[in-house]
């Protein structure tokens, strides 16, 4: 079901891509300035730009800094998330991670803190296994968000190869480096460390949980941000007439658009039962 969802998708984004290429051109010609280059360069370049975006999955959408830069997100909010991290993670990759997060979080002026972190062992080998197993885990007042980091085993690299065989041989890329539940949005897995292969072609683990982390905002995929930048710019304000004590940072779900504002209610919803309880508190 989820393959078959998955190759839709790429079926869809390939002939979205061939519909919106002169967009693309624009994009990339504004981001890394190709127009300066000479054709034969451009052309190889903007190959690289379209395999990119293509092998990239799907995307929540390109910045309108224009647009962004005219919408007042108010006061500074906190978003507290709780971090599940796997023992072949370096605690400074996470602080590296969470940085990189928060400064694109920044942008709409929202304070990024990952409130509790927990270094674990593998719940799982596929990320929609941890993702089941992380239904168990409460919200509260120190978690309004649920990240797991997968780290990388041997068992990783000998399917990264097999996946890569695949998309070499078909043009299908099998792996996904992250993934966010679309029913109240409030946790996801990112594969967050792949670096020296060819993994780094596609994505970066920062790049990947950046692009959770606006799922985890209630943004859907789409081409540009404009749709997102409301969900925030709503979510922030809800969070603001929001005076219960359970409440969780405001997010509204994929598909019936939802809202969640409590813990109790994300909870109920899941019927979590365990408490997330840290190594260590910031
Ligand atoms: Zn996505």
């Amino acid at each position: 079901m989820e393959y078959k969802l998955f190759l839709n998708n790429y079926k869809c984004k390939i002939i979205f891509y061939i519909r919106h290429w002169k967009n693309l051109i624009n994009i990339a010609e504004e981001h890394i300035g190709v127009n300066r280059c000479p054709s034969v360069v451009k052309k190889k370049k903007f190959l690289l730009i379209i395999l990119l975006l293509i092998s990239n999955c799907t995307t929540v959408g390109f910045h309108d800094n224009k647009l962004r830069k005219s919408m007042d997100f108010g006061e500074e909010q906190t978003l507290n998330v709780c971090v599940f991290y796997e023992d072949s993670i370096g605690k400074s990759e996470v602080v590296e991670l969470e940085k990189d997060w928060a400064e694109e979080l920044a942008l709409y002026k929202i304070k990024l803190q990952f409130k509790n972190i927990k270094k674990v062992e593998r719940f799982a080998f596929f990320g929609t296994d941890v993702l089941d197993q992380l239904r168990r885990y409460k919200l509260g007042t120190e978690c309004d968000r649920i990240v797991y980091m997968f780290g990388r085993t041997w068992g990783d690299i000998a399917y990264e190869i097999v996946t890569l065989g695949i998309f070499f041989g078909v043009g299908v890329k099998l792996e996904i480096h992250g993934a966010v539940e679309s029913y109240t949005n409030t946790r996801g897995f990112v594969k967050s460390k792949y670096a020296a292969l060819l993994q780094l072609l596609f994505t970066s683990p920062s790049s990947t949980l950046v692009h959770e982390g606006y799922h985890l905002m209630g943004c859907p995929h789409m081409l540009w941000k404009d749709e997102c930048y409301k969900i925030i710019l709503d979510a922030k304000k809800k969070n603001r007439k929001n005076t219960r004590d359970d409440k969780i940072f405001n997010v509204r779900s994929t598909g019936d658009r939802q809202e969640y504002y409590s813990s109790e209610q994300v909870n109920y919803f899941w019927g979590s039962d365990t408490e997330f309880i840290g190594d260590n508190k910031k």
